[in-house]
Order: structure tokens, then sequence, then C-alpha cells
């Protein structure tokens, strides 16, 4: 088979690989569509494996089941689409007995194994145990699930932090993580919605979306900004969704009194953050740090992603064959993508469909 195999920093490579096997008690699925993530392209362009290539990652997967083992739970059949997260908790530890599956100390990290960038993709036992798999009906757009994973922990911060009716909500961070954090706020009511991004063509982009204002922070004071379009008193909740601690403390000067803060995007490993505590302390600000979602946020972000109201397609801007991975991180590095998914197998016959998505249902910039 086919897969993208990493072999340095910035060296991928799309060339003949050994095809995983289906265990007796898993399956095996054809990769029909597969997400890149922003996390992806971290890791494929650092040294992320310490020197250990090749490697594939790839972990926004969804396909279609080839082969089920003898011993494999009877519910999956050759045929059915699936989504698989990648998250394998364990569901037996104390956090995952207490709802919080994201915080699971004992499973598996998907890392660790050969990912998605692949034509085939080998599903375990442990991963249909631990809720991770989630059948498509028939008919179901397998492009748009692919944004079920992204989307869930953007889902899970705002139902923890419980975006509602009437709130003003700032958005730092115009990638495709800041995009579903606009249209997840809108749906849950904000009325107020104000993204803040560096980088031009990004803000551009994210305009779809219709945030009730816009703060290109490279020309303008975006905390300044903020203040002006809350009549000075700053924001309920304020989302710093960068791989910067610079915006997790801009995040502070812009949440009023009380207001909320998280620090949703990872910044690199041991980044030190400079923090006006003062402002966090006479503001009674509250700082919440997210990661993943649990369990139930998992399928719930499942059924959204392919829920219309959801607009999937205002997200995927380009729909590439898995060959231009490269490509497709160029893209997505520059702002000129929004979210980029990849279609391996794409020389079988039933990738054509895949590959002109964008034609068939593709956003080409009608009002929602
Ligand atoms: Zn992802
Ligand atoms: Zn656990």
């Amino acid at each position: 088979m086919k897969a993208a195999v990493m072999y340095g920093p910035s060296d991928i490579r799309y060339e003949e690989v050994d095809a995983p096997k289906c265990e007796e008690d898993g399956f095996l699925i054809k990769v029909r569509a597969i997400g890149l993530c922003g996390s992806d392209i971290r890791n494929l362009t650092s040294d992320s494996a310490n020197g250990h290539y090749p490697k594939v990652y790839g972990h926004e997967i969804v396909g279609e089941i080839v082969e089920v083992g003898s011993e494999c739970d009877g519910a999956y059949c050759v045929g059915d689409n699936v989504y698989v997260y990648p998250g394998n908790p364990c569901m037996k530890c104390r956090w995952c007995r207490s709802g919080q599956q994201e915080m699971c100390t004992s499973g598996v990290s998907y890392t660790d194994r050969m990912g998605g960038f692949a034509d085939l993709y080998s599903v375990t036992s442990h991963q249909i145990a631990s809720h991770s798999v989630y059948k498509l009906d028939e008919g179901q757009d397998l492009v748009a699930a692919t944004l079920a994973e992204p989307l869930s922990s953007v889902y899970a911060c705002q139902d923890n932090i419980d975006v509602r009716y009437g709130d003003t909500v700032v958005i730092i961070g115009a990638g495709p993580i800041g995009c579903f954090h606009i249209q997840l706020a809108r749906m849950r009511g904000a009325t107020n919605i104000i993204m803040c991004e560096l980088n031009e063509t990004r803000l551009e982009l994210s305009r779809r979306f219709g945030a009730d204002h816009y703060v290109c922070s490279g020309k303008e004071d975006a905390v300044e900004k903020v203040m002006e379009y809350t009549n000075g008193e700053g924001a309920d909740k304020v989302i710093s969704a960068t791989p910067t601690t610079f915006t997790q403390n801009q995040a502070i000067h812009m949440a009023k009194p009380h207001g909320t803060v998280v620090w949703f995007g990872g910044v690199p490993k041991g980044s030190m953050a400079e923090i006006d505590s003062n402002t966090v302390h006479y503001k009674g600000l509250w700082i919440y740090g997210h990661y993943g979602a649990n369990s139930i946020q998992v399928e719930d972000s499942f059924h959204l992603a392919l829920s219309p109201a959801f607009e999937a397609p205002k997200f995927i801007t380009h729909v590439l064959p898995l060959s231009k991975i490269n490509e497709g991180i160029g893209l997505t590095k520059s702002g000129e993508a929004i979210k980029v998914v990849l279609i391996p197998n794409e020389d079988a016959p039933d990738a054509a469909e895949l590959l002109s998505w964008e034609d068939s249902h593709g956003w080409h910039g009608e009002e929602s």
C-alpha cells in the first residue's frame, strides 16, 4: 500500500510500505478521507519522533471497513463507513470513570502507532472498547466527517465554559480551530463575537463565518479594539487559540471582570509565559486551560460535524490526494487553506468522487 512516510523534519515521501494486518479482534479500514491537522503539521515539520523514523502520522480518520477479524465485535461489517477518534482511553481509571477520558493516563498514545496517512489503517479492539469508533449512516459525507476530531476539543471547550446567549466572545487566532470557535459560539447564542488574527490572509478567510468584528492584530492594537467593541468592559469569554504565550497574556487584558480566559492553543514545549498577574487578581479572572474532549463530547461533535447546521463546507477549503500532503502543509501554514482533507487510495475508482468534493459540496461564497 501507499503511505505518506516521514523521514525527518519536513521530509515526507509518498511511497510503498507494508500494509498493516487485520487483528483477530479488530478490523481493517481503507482510509477514504483524512484531515490534515495543525498538530500533524507540527509533528511532520519538527523532530517529533526524536530521530526514530520512518514514521506515519495522521489521526482525523474516516474509512470503509474492508476486513473484519474473526473475533471482532459483531457490530462491524465489511462495507461500513466509520470515523475513528484517535483517543484510546482505558475506561477504567479514575479519570475515565469520572467522565474525564481526555485525562486518562493509562491509554495508548495514538502517535505511538501507525497513523492514517496511508491506504489502510488497522483498528484495534481497544479502540472499539474505548468508544472511539463511530459508524456513519448510509450517504453521510465522508469528507465532512473528518472534521469531527478537530471539532471535538472546540466543542468540549465551549461546553465546559458554557458559551451561551448574550455572551461576548473573543477568539484569538483564525486557524481552523479559531473558525470552529466562531461557528460554534454563534450556534450557542453568543451575540458579540470578535476575531483577532495576525495573518491577513487567514483573517480574510475567516470572514465567511460572520463574526461581528474582525481585528487584524498585526495592524491594530487588539486589546484596544476589543475594549472599543465591548463598550470598554471587555469580553465574557476570551479564547487564545494560537501557539504563542503572547496571546495568552493578551487575553487577560481583553476579559471583563470575572470573565473567563481560555488557554486553548498548545505552545512550544517548555515555553514560559509572562503574565500580568495583578490584572488576573484584581479583575477576578478565571483562567481555564483546555485540552481534549470527554467521550460524550467526542460523540456529540461527530454528530455535529455531519449536521447541515454546522456547514462543514465552509471549513474544508482543499481536498487533495494524499500524495500532495506537502502541498497541503504549505497551504495550511500560509493561511490560504482553512482545512485540508487528504484522500488516500487516490487511484481507486471510488476516490474520484471524493477528489472532486469541492465542486460538488464545497462552499462557493453563498451567504448562510
Ligand atoms: Zn486533529
Ligand atoms: Zn483511563
